[in-house]
């Protein structure tokens, strides 16, 4: 069976590219009908971890990914790790190492004077003898030392190092008894049976020594999966000034949760020329061996794009739904369909939306003074006044065609062009030049609400 998993440090929210990983991992777990286990790296105990899940559940909640069974925390497992130390130094596979501070500096700065790759240099690997006093070994690993690491990555193909420019012998336990990154990483990889690991390329650096542990204790390797990382515009990695990393910015700033994923599972991957995926085809599309070897830039635009999209193809009643969340509610407005139906092709994100309503429903209490100079000139005011009267006397009107029907019969009429009052009633009607089809406006607003704004305008700008 598959197992992916996602394992973020905590940092109190869930940052962009972190869903990205977690997306792919969760995407490659659900086509396989495998399972996505979720992994707090909270060794780091000063850290809230709690508050960490919370925010990283909170944003998976939004965006719909699911994870299988209990959160796994680090914080929880040293007994497990230790007992792993001990194996492997009951084994000979890993040793105490008395190193001093001062000993470890001097080191450095010889390899350093020399020009030679700073490293341990296995001082106390083949150490019997008697340790000296005052020191809190660290426990280092025995790694090999010449020879090929090679990774046969599902992205970057075969990736090979050699020992002697990486590897050395390193510290899996600190002097306090407390394990390192690296270690529990694998420890819990593979303790966990995750088959495969997809995470940044950012790690690519940290596996050889995860394998050294896998190699040491015996387990069977995942399948590594490095993705690229995302850059920004200018080809550096996405940082927070190129806009919001955490993922709740964006559903604040606006963005549909499918729009997200959809640009996320994009980066860098594709399937065809295909730019549009339901969450239900990634599942069954999505496969990590065809993810570019190459970094992906993420382009605001495209998100927009894809925004916008999902927007326009939402149901109006999912939309009024989603709507609460930005303060507006229209669930119980009788003209909710023809309202959401003009303005959903206008808007790039959910905030826009929230905003254009008020803008439509609400009466105008100011006119721009640009559109009204423009608008309202030579006959207007006579135009909108019978406009007014006509839709007065008129029977029901319901839906925008009745209105368009009342303006036809109106500009032919008073022969006129449709010009001279589709410009002044919108002024009237919004307040500004802007806004969807007047036809649309008045039937939301209704029958007895056109011609009081009307009036007013009238009124006012007299
Ligand atoms: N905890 C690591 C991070 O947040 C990820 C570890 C991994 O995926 O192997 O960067």
């Amino acid at each position: 069976m598959v197992v992916t998993r996602f394992a973020p440090s905590p940092t109190g929210y869930l940052h962009i590219g972190g869903l990205r990983t977690a997306l792919l991992s969760y995407l490659w777990a659900r086509r396989n009908g495998g399972k996505f286990v979720l992994r707090i790296e909270d060794t780091d105990k000063s850290r809230n971890s709690e508050e960490a899940a919370k925010a990283i559940v909170e944003a998976f909640k939004w965006v719909g990914l699911e994870h299988d069974g209990e959160i796994t925390y680090q914080s929880e497992r040293d007994e497990i790790y230790a007992k792993y130390i001990k194996h492997l130094l009951d084994e000979g596979k890993a040793y105490r190492c008395y190193m001093s501070k001062d000993e470890l500096s001097e080191l450095r700065e010889t390899q350093m004077a020399n020009k030679e790759r700073t490293r341990y240099d296995g001082r106390y690997r083949d150490f019997t003898g008697t340790p000296p006093e005052g020191i809190e070994p660290v426990i280092r690993i025995k790694a090999p030392l010449t020879g090929e690491i090679v990774i046969d990555d599902g992205i970057k193909g075969r990736v090979s190092f050699q020992a002697e420019d990486i590897l050395d012998d390193f510290i899996i336990a600190r002097g306090d008894g407390s394990p390192t990154y690296n270690f529990v990483v694998a420890i819990d990889d593979a303790l966990m049976g995750i088959t495969e690991v997809i995470r940044g390329d950012d790690h690519l650096s940290n596996t050889p020594k995860q394998m050294v542990v896998y190699e040491a204790l015996g387990f069977k390797l995942p399948k590594y999966y490095h993705v690229p990382m995302i850059h920004n515009s200018n080809g550096k990695k996405l940082s927070k000034r190129d806009g919001a990393t955490d993922v709740m910015a964006y559903k604040e700033m606006g963005y549909m949760p499918e729009a997200l994923l959809n640009f996320l599972v994009r980066l860098g991957w594709s399937y065809g020329d295909q730019e549009i995926f339901s969450f239900n085809e990634m599942r069954e599309l999505f496969d990590p061996s065809n993810i570019n070897k190459s970094a992906s830039i993420y382009n605001v635009d495209k998100l927009d794009w894809l925004n916008a999209h999902y927007i326009k193809n939402s149901s109006n009643e999912a939309l009024a739904t989603l709507l609460h969340e930005y303060g507006v509610d229209i669930h119980g407005h009788d003209k909710k369909e023809i309202l959401l139906d003009a303005l959903k092709e206008r808007a790039k994100n959910m905030k826009e939306l929230a905003a254009l309503i008020p803008s439509i429903i609400e009466t105008p209490t100011a006119y721009d003074d640009k559109a009204v100079k423009k608008a309202f000139k030579g006959e207007a005011t006579a135009i909108l006044t019978a406009f007014a009267q006509k839709l007065e006397g008129a029977a029901e009107l319901h839906l925008p065609s009745d209105y368009h029907h009342e303006m036809e019969s109106l500009v032919a009429e008073m022969e006129i062009g449709f010009g001279k009052i589709g410009m002044p009633l919108r002024v009237a009607l919004l307040g500004e030049m802007s806004g969807p089809g007047l036809d649309s406006v008045m039937a939301i607003i209704c029958k007895d609400e056109t011609p009081r704004r009307i009036n007013n305008a009238v009124s006012a700008l007299l």
